[in-house]
């Protein structure tokens, strides 16, 4: 097989550390297999990078922090190659030009635009080992970008797909993604398989782990990813197409957001367009909307309730007044004291009742469920944060994910 392995910072944190990545490579091509390797700076590396250019200068060229800050990476690869090479193996670094990586010109948050895979196919053809040097690439008139920080799981993805390789891996210091976070209930089980879609919506349990742009990225460009830690051997969670999963489970976790607010606008005057007024208007200001609940008062008014990330409550605070100061709404409330639990699994589409089974597990606990929305593998609720993990832990029970 042709496998990719990313290591992040924490695998690659010390001269150690480095050397067990080596071993591990080394064991996985005595297995046979072609391997591209992609690594992160080493852990603190790329903030203290930062911090350097913040001693000169509040507000850096954004060229030069890029040449700056790809450097990290750069150690890493070429030390890395030194172990492997040292260890009888035939490796080589590459930058992201070197790799091929053609970005555009937006300075540290650049996109892969293209990757030219020759460079690495060959190497690879040659029986080398390649050593990438994440989160980098060039733009077409050759200056060095930076992806946008965590990027080099950005990096190993978009490699994995321009090789054609069969698998991502992607190491850290967690093993894999588990039915929900373990330190609200520790019965929590790692998950063997998940597809691309259910990962999307439990970000939240994946947040340490990875990023939503690789998931999306993986899913475009179907690379079969896999998230394990570096420090054992135990095997991590597969993040693949639906069809790859035989046995859909109903249920594959519970995720749990808190960093929710929920705002209330009632007297809303009732015309054509007040929507698109409002929800516009926080979009124009960068306020992310996630549930909506519209409901008709009777003296020809209408009520809407949304949720918005907790951090983004002032922006939203600051559109609002524009409507009271207007008339249009007569009065808003704000709450900050609200989570969004979420049960999710492909399963749900085709089986009935599993909303319904979440609703009576809330009542069951005396749960006021406050706003409710669904997607075809989703059901989401918000509820006082005061009872986020009773919430967690009692919808863990109700659909075995101990099991
Ligand atoms: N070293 C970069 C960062 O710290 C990229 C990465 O680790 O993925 O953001
Ligand atoms: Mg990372």
């Amino acid at each position: 097989m042709v496998i990719v392995q990313k290591f992040g910072g924490t695998s690659v944190g010390d001269l150690d550390r480095i050397q067990n990545v080596a071993n591990r490579v080394a064991k996985t091509v005595k297995e046979g297999h072609q391997v591209v390797v992609v690594v992160s700076a080493m852990s603190g590396e790329t903030n203290k990078l930062v911090g350097y250019a913040e001693h000169f200068s509040a507000n850096p060229q954004r060229e030069e922090v890029d040449m700056l800050l790809s450097s990290g990476e750069r150690v890493t690869a070429a030390l890395l190659s030194i172990a492997l090479n040292e260890m009888g193996f035939d490796a080589t670094s590459m930058t992201g030009r070197r790799a091929g990586i053609v970005t555009d010109a937006v300075h540290t948050k650049a996109r892969i635009e293209r990757i030219d895979p020759m460079p690495m196919t060959e190497a690879l053809a040659e029986g080398r080992i390649i050593v990438v040097a994440g989160f980098q690439g060039v733009n077409e008139a050759g200056q060095v970008t930076t992806l946008g920080r965590g990027g080099s799981d950005l990096s190993a993805v978009a490699i994995a797909g321009a090789i054609g390789a069969d698998l991502c891996e992607i190491y850290t210091d967690v093993d894999g993604i588990y039915t929900t976070d373990p330190r609200i209930e520790p019965s929590a089980k790692k998950l063997d398989k998940i597809s691309y879609d259910e990962m999307l919506e439990l970000a939240s349990l994946g947040a340490k782990v990875l990023q939503n742009r690789s998931v999306e990225l993986a899913k475009k460009l179907n690379v079969n990813l896999v998230t394990r830690s570096s420090f054992s051997d135990a095997e991590g969670t597969l993040i693949t197409k639906e069809e790859n999963i035989m046995e859909k489970p109903l249920v594959s976790g519970i995720a749990l957001d808190r960093n929710q607010a929920r705002v209330a606008l009632d007297g809303v005057v009732n015309r054509p367009g007040i929507a698109s007024d409002i929800f516009g208007a926080l979009a124009k200001n960068n306020v992310n909307i996630d549930m909506i609940i519209q409901t008709s008062g009777h003296d020809g008014s209408t009520s809407m309730d949304f949720t918005v990330p907790q951090n983004e409550i002032n922006d939203a605070k600051k559109v609002v007044e524009e409507f009271l100061a207007n008339k249009e709404v007569t009065d808003a409330t704000y709450d900050e004291g609200i989570c969004k639990v979420s049960i999710v699994g492909v399963g749900m589409k085709s089986h009935t009742g599993v909303a319904a089974k979440a609703f009576a597990t809330m009542a069951a606990e005396n749960i006021n469920i406050q706003m409710i929305s669904t997607s075809e593998i989703k059901v989401s609720m918000v509820i006082d944060d005061k009872y986020a993990e009773l919430a967690v832990r009692s919808l863990h029970n109700a659909y075995e994910l101990d099991k």
